[in-house]
């Protein structure tokens, strides 16, 4: 009772507020306000049947995408919560929000994105036999300058909500890499080569694992941590990330 009244008497003191634009919401509105949920686009069907790319826009059924076709994925499958142009000329809520999580270190933020994608992804997760959550790791530099990865808040709320271990120790990033940002597909590619290795002292054999990620741009991060974990033994790899660009 008491915590019912002070839960009503923090509501009216600091009523809850959209996360992007900071309008105030109702109590059934979730994290944004309606104008910004509007702009958030969930990732729906018809998608890729391995990469989840979304076909916007087009009617019909899954089917494999044209890179899928080109080089099959080393990840069984992969999906995404919700999408944003990739790109950055006009302000998008959920892109921006990615980035005041990663780039302003608003760490709060991580948990209610972690959830909406647990949730959101409800169906993906039901149909993945996973034995293990793990997130996409940062290099140690990346990692000190940010004082935080992104990539392991999601996880451990993906863990949680899904009553699943996460293991952040297990896939190092070994390699730095320079920004993919410019680069082709085929030199993303070949840029993440050999960035990851494994925690000897920590086998993945036969294991099904979930990597969890922030944004899915190309897929050559995950897709190499996916090769570094099959080559280690793995039995099957999937593929969770908040965002995708399109
Ligand atoms: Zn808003
Ligand atoms: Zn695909």
């Amino acid at each position: 009772m008491f915590s019912l009244r002070l839960s009503q008497a923090l509501d009216w003191l600091y009523p809850p507020r959209c996360r992007y634009c900071r309008e105030s919401i109702s109590k059934d509105e979730d994290y944004f306000c309606h104008a910004c949920w509007a702009k958030i686009r969930l990732v729906s069907p018809p998608l890729c049947t391995r990469c989840g790319r979304p076909f916007l826009d087009a009617g019909g059924d899954d089917h494999l995408c044209g890179a899928c076709l080109m080089h099959a994925p080393y990840f069984e499958k992969a999906r995404s919560w919700a999408c944003y142009p990739s790109e950055e000329s006009e302000g998008h809520p959920l892109r921006e929000i990615v980035q005041r999580f990663k780039y302003r270190r608003k760490v709060s933020l991580g948990k209610p994105l972690g959830r909406l994608m647990a949730r959101g992804c409800y169906s993906f997760l039901s149909g993945c036999p996973v034995d293990l959550v793990i997130p996409v790791p940062l290099h140690p530099k990346r990692l000190r300058w940010r004082g935080f990865n992104q990539a392991v808040i999601l996880a451990r709320e993906v863990g949680r909500l899904w009553k699943l271990p996460v293991d952040p120790f297990i896939l190092v990033r070994s390699r730095e890499t320079p920004p993919q940002t410019q680069l082709a597909e085929e030199e993303r590619r070949k840029n993440m080569r050999g960035a990851f290795s494994l925690n000897p002292a920590k086998p993945v054999d036969a294991k099904t694992i979930l990597l969890v990620d922030d944004v899915y741009t190309s897929g050559a991060t995950v897709n190499e941590c996916s090769r570094t974990l099959l080559r280690a033994g793995a039995k099957e790899v999937y593929v969770l990330t908040l965002a995708r660009t399109v």
